[in-house]
């Protein structure tokens, strides 16, 4: 009998499951929300609680294969810790050397993206492709590529930051990371309600449910994405409008790494790819420097892309890159 232990760290939520590689299946999981306040060691002594209730109500007692860990970013793999995440006050906080000294087994660490195409590769539906991308819309975006069979890691662990890609050259919306235009500050679920607003001020059409929310500065993705599907016009419009930013980031995902495929995944595609999908593709025809894109196909896990990414990082090791070209001490802890 051989177990994994798969973590997820979310801006928001810690996704922690139990995967058997007998039964090659996650056989129980548990989440809760991400620690935002308390000391550096707030988020690994949550994940070890949260793993410890899981064996506790599994009877399990024996040894773990590995810990494998996704996690939002910027990483410093070498040193094994989340360096420099906007999104989340305790940073830089430690992962990699609590989590081996409580389950005294290897922990491997990527960044959530990284991990989930590797997952895509190695237990999803990815497994007969060389060229893989992986994409999340979600309350950010973000990518992981494997190129050519090589999962792309980049020197610290933050290759391919595609959410700061530039879709809007005219935008006056700012992006978390300060620059302006990005397809994460247009179109991710935390940029959606100043989209809206601002498409609101410029709108000629009908009042409608969704213009109201808009110029409130309150639509977020769960209405938008409702209205839009009751047809109110406004909303439609707002829809179009940030699948217009997708295409147009997928169409610089596709030039820059060449995939075979794309995987999406990402609470706010999962939980409306009627409304997205099909536009996006039919766009991307248009934006794409080739005529026939790559397919656009959901993620294999859904939600638990990431989780299962992590699972895979242990099952199946990508050859270790990262800190092996540059000492750590050289390593920029400002992320
Ligand atoms: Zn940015």
């Amino acid at each position: 009998m051989g177990w994994v232990l798969g973590v997820d760290v979310g801006a928001s939520r810690l996704r922690v499951g139990l995967y058997s590689i007998d039964e090659a299946r996650l056989v129980a999981k548990k989440m809760a929300p991400t620690p935002r306040s308390g000391d550096r060691m707030a988020v690994a002594r949550r994940i070890v609680e949260l793993a410890e209730s899981l064996f506790q109500e599994r009877g399990f007692t024996g040894d773990l294969e590995g810990v494998g860990v996704s996690s939002i970013g910027p990483l410093d793999l070498a040193r094994g810790e989340i360096v420099g995440t906007p999104n989340n006050p305790l940073r830089p906080f430690p992962m990699r050397d609590p989590l081996e000294k409580r389950f005294r087994t290897r922990v491997r660490i990527a960044n959530d993206c990284v991990a989930a195409v590797w997952g895509e590769k190695v237990l999803g539906e990815g497994g007969r492709y060389t060229d893989l991308a992986y994409i999340t819309i979600s309350s950010g975006i973000g990518g992981g590529f494997i190129v050519s069979n090589r999962l792309i890691e980049g020197r610290r662990g933050n290759a391919h930051e595609v959410g700061h890609l530039v879709v809007e050259v005219d935008s006056n919306l700012r992006c978390g990371c300060g620059g302006r235009g990005h397809w994460e500050a247009l179109a991710s679920g935390s940029a959606l309600p100043r989209l809206a607003t601002l498409h609101a001020a410029g709108w000629r059409g009908p009042m409608t449910p969704a213009l109201e929310l808009a110029r409130r500065g309150s639509l977020d993705p769960p209405l938008l994405y409702k209205l839009a599907r009751e047809g109110d016009k406004f909303a439609l419009s707002v829809v179009r409008r940030t699948n217009r930013y997708h295409a147009a980031g997928l169409a610089g995902v596709i030039a820059a790494y060449d995939p075979e495929v794309i995987f999406m995944g990402g609470s706010v595609f999962l939980e409306n790819q009627d409304l997205i999908l099909p536009d996006v593709v039919s766009l991307l025809e248009d934006y794409s420097l080739y005529r026939k894109p790559p397919p656009l196909r959901p993620a294999t896990f859904g939600h638990d892309a990431p989780l299962m990414g992590a699972i895979g990082l242990v099952l199946y090791p990508p050859e270790d890159t990262v800190g092996k070209t540059a000492p750590s001490s050289d390593v920029s802890r400002d992320g």
